[in-house]
């Protein structure tokens, strides 16, 4: 069986060494355009902020190692064109300019995804970057390590984290954003309003409900963003507004959403047969709605080329969609999020009731005990439970997994009420932060 992977970062990697493992006959092809594999982008803020110091310590594989499995990596490499009924494709040595064909019986398409760069006046300006990539973090490190005054526009998770590694790094910073809350997406006013305020004690400028119109420069390099609001000085741009799919290769060939993610179904086919895909290319099964959705998470990725795998010669083991959980530490708050927030089931045509909780993560009588704020979000008439956040000084952020797991099994409000959760008083109270929330609710 011969295996080709356009694209080894998490999703490929996944698939590859998955696809080594299972099938030792397979003969494995990877292609991809960079010259690393498997960087870890979450690492991004904290390597610029000086947490990670090692950013070699980013990368868990390399074509070394995948060769000991047995696949050969070819690395830059971009797959030109792909021919799906003639199990084609059409490949260019970026290093010798050469193109020349392959051929396979699986393909799997892990082409990630690319940031969004919007059509603006001065965008082409020198010290507007984008952060996605290794090179993105070495070049992103390098410019600012003389600027004074940093922009980011884009207040979702990439865009708080840079502005946080930013200003501990000493440099003025601006937060833009469309929005009038940061991280609009991923959680409510009760937290958001909490998070801006972290942001702001710390100096970081938030610069909201204003959409940028034009960078203005001076010699060819960035001097100012320029709002419907605003203006503001900037030596140095980041742009964090979103990350779009990276599938024009398979426009017209396969099933997408509107956006080009491509949609697989629960064994991470494609509307191709022996054509499968992982990952940020990809649309996943996002349960709150019971849709397909464009979420774009290490932890889709991870998962869904692990799938690829086991899924490659028959359909074996299905894919449970997501809740698209994630977590973000904004200085000393730990928060995290699962589901649909209130906002987002609004959006969604959803008719919701929530319940908020703020209670201390254990019990007084213990030397310290700090308060958490808990939200559970959960559909009027089923009461499915849709969305989860919380946001406190401690970690509590891991009942965010386990509200994720109550989503993705449709558990009830009414039945978390009565969930059995341990109680030790170093940890917890007696009930549950969960429990608690859903107590207040029923
Ligand atoms: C700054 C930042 C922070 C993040 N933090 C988190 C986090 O904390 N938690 C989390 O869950 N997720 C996080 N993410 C998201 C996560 O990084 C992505 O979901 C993940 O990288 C997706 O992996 P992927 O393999 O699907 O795609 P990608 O990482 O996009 O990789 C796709 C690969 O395909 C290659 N490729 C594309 N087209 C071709 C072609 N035609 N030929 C050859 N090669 C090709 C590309 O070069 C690339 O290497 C973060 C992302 C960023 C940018």
């Amino acid at each position: 069986m011969k295996v080709v992977v356009i694209g080894c970062t998490h999703a490929g990697t996944a698939a590859i060494v998955n696809t080594a493992k299972l099938y030792k006959d397979a003969k494995i092809t990877v292609y991809e355009r960079n010259d690393n594999i498997s960087f870890l982008s979450c690492g991004i803020a904290l390597y610029v902020g000086g947490v990670v110091k090692d950013p070699l310590g980013l990368f868990y594989s390399s074509p070394e190692k995948l060769k000991e499995l047995g696949a050969e990596t070819k690395m830059k490499h971009e797959v030109l064109d792909v021919d799906l009924d003639k199990k084609t494709l059409k490949v260019k040595n970026l290093e010798t300019g050469e193109t020349f064909e392959d051929n396979y019986d699986k393909l799997i398409i892990t082409t990630g995804s690319w940031p969004i760069v919007p059509k603006i006046e001065g965008i082409e300006l020198e010290n507007i970057l984008l952060s996605k990539n290794f090179y993105h973090s070495n070049t992103i490190i390098e410019k600012s390590r003389d600027a004074k005054n940093i922009v980011v526009v884009g207040a979702g998770y990439i865009g708080v984290e840079l502005a946080e590694a930013f200003e501990t790094n000493g440099k003025n910073v601006t937060l833009i954003d469309s929005q009038d809350r940061i991280l609009s997406k991923y959680l409510d006013k009760e937290f958001t309003d909490l998070a801006e305020e972290e942001l702001k004690k710390h100096g970081v400028r938030l610069a909201l409900s204003q959409s940028v119109i034009r960078f203005e420069g001076e010699n060819g390099r960035v001097e100012r963003v320029v709002t419907d609001k605003g203006t503001y000085d900037a030596d140095l741009v980041i742009l964090c507004i979103g990350f779009r799919p990276n599938t024009d290769l398979f426009k017209g060939k396969l099933n997408m959403l509107p956006n080009g993610a491509i949609i697989v179904d629960e064994y991470m086919r494609t509307s191709k047969e022996d054509v499968f895909a992982a990952g940020d290319s990809c649309a996943v099964f996002y349960n709150p709605i019971k849709k397909h959705e464009y979420i774009p998470l290490a932890t889709n990725a991870v998962r869904m080329g692990t799938l690829v795998a086991r899924n490659l010669i028959k359909p074996t083991t299905r894919y449970l969609g997501t809740q698209g959980t994630s977590g973000i530490k904004i200085y000393d708050l730990n928060i995290a999020a699962t589901g649909l927030t209130e906002n987002m089931a609004k959006y969604y045509g959803l008719e919701t009731e929530s319940v908020l909780i703020e209670d201390s993560y254990r019990p007084e009588f213990m030397p310290t005990h700090e308060k958490a704020i808990l939200k559970v979000v959960y559909e009027k008439t089923s009461k499915r439970i849709l969305g989860s956040q919380i946001l406190s000084k401690v970690d509590l952020t891991q009942m965010m997994n386990t509200a994720s797991v109550c989503i993705q099994n449709d558990m009830t409000i009414d039945e978390l009420a009565f969930v059995d959760f341990f109680f030790q008083p170093h940890f917890n109270k007696p009930w549950n932060l969960l429990n608690i929330a859903a107590l207040n609710a029923i």
